[in-house]
């Protein structure tokens, strides 16, 4: 709900509930010009009753109507006041003293007067600790709200004197009407009074069934009924104008803010001046007949001006519980459209006993719709591409989908692939104009009619017109695949920039989706394409939910492994070429399953241990419990140097937390572990990933003496650049290559390649998966130095292990 819709929902219920009226008032109030407010009843410039919300820095006593106060200035005034600021405030008000006795800690006041007919019989302050909070807006939305207040309150000020004659009892209220409605006439002659001890003259027999003597209109307000006109027939302004206009009337000089009223009983319509002025006319050139005013509704606003029409009927029907209030354009004779806010609110009509009398009022609220418009324009465009943003999204598509019968939609949720990388080495300015670049390829690859918006980041949706034909949605996320795969020329450098998409592509296709689900539908298809390569457009199906949701039960395993401690290691055994003995093993982690009977392979859960960032916490438990396995074979071996060499993996994620290096080098120093008593193993890849933090983490365990190798070597591009960059002790050759080793000429070739690569670097090689014989006997042949597989043994819980060392 909206603020606007909130606060109006307030003062609705406030008008509902008689029982706690002017706190409900207060809240409506303080929701409305958000700051804390202070709703006050009078009788004779005298505080009866007040209600003050939250926070409102409002002292209590008798301050709200004293003179030299903003209340007071408000109330004998018959004006709204509004300070700014409390340093600038005017010496006609200010003495100096007042602004902290009355509002401690308040830099912007605002006070309105409640009228009634001739009398203040209340008063609305806000107060707000900001210079210059409050504006004509809230001014005139609390006059309105005072109006509209007022006539209800009048309304049930008659209906339970009927019930119970309180005027005699003024000091208790019940419902909280105070006595004021039905001593219309009795300020001129005041009663001095404290605000718990009221006492009244005798109330006049008339005044107590709910009537209004002619009196009641003095001449102070009688220039402001000069705009008023009828609607039918000549009026009579000493007799139709009851006290509920006339009330209206006091305050309607506000410009922007007119007041009408309507007798169901006499067929009535009088409008203000001000009301004529507001559609364009001047006054009393306009007849403000029901068919009259429909007509100058804007047509696609008539059926919400219907509502308000409906409450009418209801008030001819004889509801005097009606009432309501709708926002809609009209169009004004001058042809100028306007938004106009109009309130009704219905009372038992004073002149004529049974008949029912509606008090309305119409706010001209042209320019903030004007300004609201601009501000959701503003706050749904993105300001870097031009296009619209996240926001604009969403409305456009629940348009879109919520459309009757609306045919298929299909939506391509794009992101660069390297958009990171031209950020963080060329800075934001140049990420910025790329983006912006390519919003600009997007807008004109794409069909007219599509949305084409900035989700954030690097991250783009394109939702072609809906129904276009699926071939021709393939063709366009090809087209935007194309597009921008062509490089970039940066124009003040000339320098030419790469940065390819990868595209995820869904639709409703024959079914209801909603947009959430076909961005996420989207996202996987689109991450399947990062996966599978990038550049690319990958469509969605459910083989890829299927795959999300199995991911998402991995993750969970995971983590109730980690915290439940359900992580075993199992250790195999690495053998050495020149004598043919296990030299070191592999710790490789597994996990228990959820049911803790069966033990899962790290592959059904490192990729998303590294995804989500659990690797970490693994990769700590993992040296924390293979540095406690070795430490205790070298202490319960009789002969600890033929204990071998434990090697951990530790992922390129856990490389850029130095902790993790630290909580390794401690553990060891701490069980008198010697850096040649371990290993680490790296894959190819987190070399790639290698990321200035973890460089320096890397660079610090190669000082520390633990050999350091690269795993899974031959798998990643270029691993060699690194052979040159960082002094690196082992490397071990992927088994794909392995594999074919002693079969193939052309893989024996290779991975003699390799070997000398790794022994002109200076590094040891290790041959993983070797699996046979003639694998085993070719390699030591090529030099590999070991050789690590089911050959030679499979990984194993550390208990079976140590037969094969001591064999
Ligand atoms: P890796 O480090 O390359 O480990 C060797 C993998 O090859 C192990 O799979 C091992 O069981 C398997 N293997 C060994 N010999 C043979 C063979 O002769 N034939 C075949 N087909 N496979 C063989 P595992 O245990 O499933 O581990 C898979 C990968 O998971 C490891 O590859 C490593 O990258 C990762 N991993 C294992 N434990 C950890 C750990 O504690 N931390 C991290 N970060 N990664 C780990
Ligand atoms: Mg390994
Ligand atoms: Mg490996």
């Amino acid at each position: 709900m909206s603020a606007v819709s909130h606060a109006r929902e307030r003062v609705r219920l406030a008008l509902a509930r008689p029982g706690d009226l002017l706190r409900e008032l207060a809240e409506a109030i303080a929701a409305v010009v958000e700051a804390p407010a202070m709703v006050a009843l009078l009788d004779g410039g005298r505080l009866v009753r007040r209600a003050v919300t939250e926070g409102a820095p409002l002292p209590a006593g008798t301050l709200v109507a004293t003179t030299g106060t903003v209340c007071g200035e408000a109330v004998s005034g018959r004006r709204p006041v509004r300070i700014d600021d409390v340093d600038l405030i005017p010496p006609a008000i200010g003495d100096g003293g007042y602004p902290d006795a009355c509002c401690p800690g308040g830099r912007s006041l605002l006070s309105v007067p409640v009228l009634h007919g001739p009398h203040v019989v209340g008063v609305i302050s806000a107060t707000a600790p900001t210079p210059e909070w409050f504006d004509a807006m809230d001014e005139r939305a609390v006059a309105l709200v005072a109006q509209v207040a007022v006539a209800r309150l009048a309304e049930l000020q008659a209906r339970s004197e009927a019930r119970a004659p309180f005027c005699t009892a003024p000091e208790v209220h019940p419902g909280g009407i105070p006595s004021w409605i039905t001593t219309v006439g009795s300020s001129t002659s005041p009663t001095p009074a404290s605000p718990t001890h009221v006492s009244r003259p005798p109330l006049p027999e008339p005044a107590c069934a709910g009537a209004s003597p002619a009196a009641s209109i003095t001449s102070p307000i009688a220039p402001d009924l000069d705009g008023l006109r009828p609607g039918s027939g000549p009026l009579a302004a000493d007799v139709v104008l009851g006290r509920g206009l006339a009330a209206f009337a006091g305050t309607t000089s506000t410009p922007g803010l007119g007041v009408w009223e309507w007798r169901a009983g006499a067929g009535e319509v009088l409008w203000s001046a001000e009301l004529f002025r507001i559609l364009g006319y001047e006054p009393g050139e306009f007849r403000p007949t029901p068919a009259g005013c429909a007509a100058v509704v804007h047509p696609e606003d008539r059926s919400t001006a219907a509502r308000l029409a409906d409450v009418l009927r209801r008030v001819a029907d004889g509801d005097c519980e009606a009432g309501g209030t709708e926002t809609f354009r009209v169009m004004g004779a001058d042809g100028a459209l306007r938004h106009v806010q109009v309130w009704a609110v219905a009372t038992p009509d004073a002149e004529a006993r049974g008949a029912v009398v509606v008090h309305g009022a119409v706010v001209d609220v042209t320019q903030q719709a004007r300004d609201r418009l601009l501000l959701e324009r503003l706050s749904a465009t993105d300001p870097v591409t031009g296009l619209g943003n996240r926001l604009a999204f969403d409305r456009r598509m629940k348009e879109l989908l919520a459309a009757p019968g609306s045919p298929e939609v299909s939506l391509l949720l794009l992101d660069l692939d390297r958009f990171k990388l031209v950020n963080d080495s060329l800075g934001h300015q140049v990420g910025d104009r790329l983006l912006g670049e390519v919003a600009r390829r997007l807008r004109s690859s794409v069909p007219e009619g599509s949305i084409t918006a900035r989700m954030g980041g690097d991250e783009f949706v394109v939702v072609p017109p809906a129904g276009l034909e699926w071939v021709h949605v393939r063709r366009l996320a090809q087209a935007l695949v194309d597009t921008l795969r062509s490089p970039y020329v940066l124009p003040d450098t000339g320098e030419i920039l790469v940065c390819p998409a990868s595209l995820g592509l869904t639709s409703t296709a024959g079914r209801e989706a909603g947009a959430d689900e076909l961005l996420s539908e989207a996202d996987l298809a689109l991450y399947r394409a990062k996966d599978s390569g990038r550049d690319r457009y990958v469509v969605y199906d459910d083989a890829l939910r299927a795959r999300a949701r199995s991911r998402h039960n991995a993750e969970l395993v995971l983590r109730s492994a980690l915290e439940r401690g359900r992580l075993v290691l199992h250790y195999q055994p690495i053998v050495g070429f020149d004598t043919g003995r296990v030299v070191g093993v592999e710790a490789l982690v597994r996990a228990l399953d959820v049911a803790g009977d069966r033990l899962l392979p790290p592959d059904t859960f490192i990729e998303i241990a590294e995804d989500t960032g659990l690797v970490v916490e693994l990769d700590l438990w993992v040296i924390d419990a293979a540095i406690e396995q070795l430490a205790h074979w070298l202490a319960s071996m009789a002969t600890p140097e033929i204990v071998p060499w434990v090697a951990v993996n530790v992922s390129a994620r856990s490389m850029e937390h130095p902790r993790v290096i630290r909580r390794l080098l401690d553990g060891m120093h701490e069980h008198g572990i010697r850096p040649q008593q371990m290993k680490v193993e790296l894959t190819e890849h987190s070399f790639l990933g290698v990321l200035p933090g973890g460089e320096s983490t890397l660079r610090q365990l190669l000082t520390s003496g633990v050999p350091v190798g690269i795993d899974d070597f031959g798998t990643g591009y270029s691993a060699m650049a690194y052979l040159n960059r960082f002094d690196l002790d082992f490397m071990k050759i992927d088994r794909s290559f392995v594999a074919r080793v002693g079969q193939e000429d052309r893989a024996d070739a290779v991975v003699t390649a390799i070997v000398d690569l790794a022994h002109a670097h200076g590094m040891q090689v290790t041959a993983e998966g070797v699996e046979t014989q003639r694998q085993a006997r070719r390699l030591r042949e090529i030099g590999c130095d070991f050789a690590q597989g089911y050959h030679f043994g499979r990984p194993m819980a550390a208990a079976r292990l140590i037969p094969t060392w001591r064999g």
